[in-house]
């Protein structure tokens, strides 16, 4: 855990009295379009079944980005970041779940009223008052967070606090988007980044076959792909080289959904697996026709969690990561909005 850093109280005029107060430091959106701007604050208190946790490290996921360029519209300001790894260091009323000191995860879903129709029928991800990490309530990119305990994860020991991060959404939410995919056995992922290196890795294991389609061109991301397991990789403008049972589209771009339609079978599944894509272009009903069908992924459920933390426990997963300092944020940002990263930017505070 990172020291707090003490600031002293005005009131003792520069004098040390035993009176100082801690702080944290975050990196923090105040308009969609601008930059991250470090700011101190004071140290906050975690409420009624709520932790303070020390951030050892936070992922960057493309939402991240959605939120900090604005393609999508939460609580301001705010602190983003949802793929938080770190160490409780204060419990609130009534939390306990986990032993001060334990190290857990925090993911994008942050909070669900429990009483909707949705979160009744074990569909959470759906709730009609949800908070989510970074986006309606203060996230990662930062010293300190406040998280419900209730939506925390244990991490498996063998991940160290930097590589673990992009478990946490990537990982997660594309496991859920894989689990879409039923029993399909050759499956392509459209866009190869954090979530599509996680997932090729799972789905090989599965002994399914994968077909990776980047950005035209992109040798380096196709050389990881298949470093990875994949059995093809190639842009995503080639058709592709054998018909798929299903596709996942990880990449934020409409265009990818008629041309995936194109490369599945019949009966075939297209599943979106972002929370923003650009406008689906229209195409020719013939592409849509016998039973293929699309559909989009959103958030994730505690019991998603608990199965894809199961689940990683037996498989050798290894994540690709690049560490930045906490203050080198909006670097972080850029590289990833400009395609520079092999698999996922990680903030280290
Ligand atoms: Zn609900
Ligand atoms: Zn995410």
């Amino acid at each position: 855990m990172k020291a707090a850093r003490i600031t002293l109280c005005p009131v003792a005029n520069g004098e040390i009295r035993g009176f100082a107060m801690p702080s944290m430091t975050a990196m923090q959106l105040d308009r969609p379009g601008t930059p991250l701007r470090p700011v101190e604050r004071d140290m906050p208190h975690p409420g009624k079944g709520e932790v303070l946790i020390a951030v050892a490290a936070c992922g960057i996921c493309r939402t991240d980005l959605h939120v900090v360029d604005g393609d999508i519209h939460g609580s301001l300001p705010i602190v983003p970041g949802h793929e938080i790894v770190g160490r409780i260091v204060e419990q609130g009323k009534g939390a306990g779940r986990f032993a001060t000191g334990t190290r857990v995860g925090v993911p994008w879903l942050g909070h669900t009223c429990g009483h909707c129709a949705w979160c009744r029928d074990h569909a959470e991800n759906l709730c009609d008052e949800p908070q989510f990490t970074g986006f309606t309530r203060d996230g990662g990119f930062a010293t300190h967070v406040v998280a419900d305990e209730r939506f925390c994860f244990a991490i498996p020991d063998r991940f160290g606090d930097v590589e673990a991060t992009p478990l946490l959404c990537a990982g997660l939410i594309g496991y859920r988007a894989l689990r879409m995919a039923g029993k399909a056995q050759r499956i392509g992922f459209y866009g190869f980044g954090a979530a599509a290196h996680i997932l090729a890795q799972i789905a090989t294991w599965q002994r399914r076959e994968v077909f990776a389609f980047t950005s035209p061109g992109d040798t380096a991301a196709q050389d990881f792909a298949r470093m990875l397991g994949c059995a093809w990789a190639g842009g995503s403008d080639k058709p592709s080289p054998a018909p798929l049972d299903a596709a996942i589209i990880f990449a934020p771009v409409g265009a990818l959904v008629p041309a995936a339609l194109r490369a599945v079978r019949k009966g075939g599944t297209v599943i979106c697996a972002g929370i923003h894509m650009s406008d689906i272009s229209a195409f020719p009903y013939r592409d849509l026709w016998e039973e293929r069908s699309i559909r989009s992924v959103a958030n994730l459920t505690r019991a998603d969690g608990d199965e894809f933390f199961a689940l990683i426990a037996d498989i050798p997963v290894r994540t690709s990561t690049t560490p930045y300092p906490l203050v080198k944020a909006n670097e972080a940002l850029d590289d990833l909005r400009n395609g520079r990263l092999n698999g996922a930017a990680v903030l280290v505070p």
